[in-house]
């Protein structure tokens, strides 16, 4: 689904990063804040700046307890692995993240399988996750993790509602599943929506963060959940190589990006609404309406392929991503101005 990104020196240099939201570089300011960090030994719970951050994620996402990770990618492989063992079965959308993006790492670390389930825009209904159920017997297996992604990536950023949330959760509590939440945009549900973090993270049990997509900063992750969870998510943080030593430099960027970068996802998204709506009006483009930071693009109807448009684009220093063989992914994020939503829609028009 994912298309990759190979760094052409024949090309122009990249004017207008629309490739992805991890594309936002440390400001200044957050440079700043790093610079002055105080820092200790993470691995041994030593590191202020680390304890700073985890605290203060925990209790945003009203959780007992939380800990620092480099990436969302190992906040999703450490929690499979404290929900599952091998042989067991996840439930998520078949277009998540887990199943489409990460190396296969449930089926390759944990040996558990994810079950994708149907649905439009990366989501689907309590009836779709009863049907999946299976009987408990000695021959099927164990369904012990349902995993739901917000906003939901290759949805269009979609935002699950809390009452779906709570619905899905309730079934898989009954059916004796744990749950968990990829919240690798969850601020900008939070934003998007003006319901809280602790709201959305409410019913599950174990949640994170990104804080290298719209907040901005250059590395981590922070994973929550109850004492217990998070105590027994440390062996596997260890084991995989994710406990740190004076990480702090990097907790000063993510607590700099919470007091400064989460309100200012609203300008995002209403820029993401802005290209959408420019988009909208060129022959041959199907928009679909973005509820975030997330536009995507059906080019099917215009004759060219999604890799076609994308070259074209990016011979011009415009850079967007190729999701599938029909769809354009653009990503509207803090280094993305209005002036560039306006050239870039200009640079759509001139190439239709
Ligand atoms: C980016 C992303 C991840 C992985 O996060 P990294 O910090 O890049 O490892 C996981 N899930 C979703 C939905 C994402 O968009």
């Amino acid at each position: 689904m994912y298309g990759p990104l190979r760094p052409d020196p024949s090309l122009p240099p990249v004017r207008i990063n629309l490739y992805s939201d991890t594309q936002t570089r440390p400001s200044p300011a957050m440079r700043e804040a790093m610079l002055g960090a105080g820092v200790g030994d993470e691995q041994l719970g030593l590191d202020p700046s680390v304890n700073a951050l985890c605290e203060r994620v925990a209790a945003m996402l009203g959780k007992e307890a939380a800990m620092f990770l480099p990436s969302g990618a190992m906040c999703n492989s450490v929690a499979i692995l404290t929900h599952c063992r091998p042989g067991d079965e996840i439930i998520a959308h078949e277009t998540a993240h887990i199943i489409e993006a990460e190396g296969g790492a449930p089926w390759a670390l944990a040996g558990a399988r994810v079950l994708g389930l149907r649905g439009a825009r990366g989501m689907f209904s309590a009836d779709d996750l009863r049907a999946a159920l299976t009987m408990p017997s000695r021959y099927a297996a164990p369904q012990v993790l349902l995993e739901i992604e917000q906003t939901a990536n290759l949805g269009g950023g979609t935002i699950w509602p809390l009452a779906t949330l709570r619905d899905l959760v309730g079934i898989a509590r009954a059916a004796g599943m744990a749950t968990h939440m990829d919240g690798a945009r969850l601020m900008n549900a939070v934003v998007a929506s003006g319901i809280s973090a602790a709201a959305y993270a409410a019913p599950f049990d174990t949640v994170w963060i990104d804080f290298t997509k719209g907040l901005g900063a250059p590395l981590g992750a922070v994973l929550a959940g109850s004492a217990d969870l998070i105590d027994r998510a440390w062996r596997w943080k260890q084991r995989l190589g994710g406990a740190l030593r004076q990480a702090g430099i990097c907790a000063a960027a993510c607590l700099y990006a919470l007091d400064h970068n989460v309100d200012r996802l609203a300008e995002d998204h209403a820029n993401a609404r802005d290209l959408a709506a420019g988009l909208a009006a060129i022959g041959g483009l199907n928009v679909e309406p973005p509820e975030t930071n997330l536009v995507y693009v059906d080019v099917a109807a215009s004759g060219r392929t999604p890799g076609d448009w994308a070259a074209a684009l990016r011979a011009q220093g415009i850079m967007v991503s190729v999701m599938g063989a029909t769809r354009l992914r653009l990503c509207t994020h803090l280094d993305v101005t209005g002036t560039d939503i306006i050239e870039t829609i200009a640079a759509f028009h001139n190439l239709a």
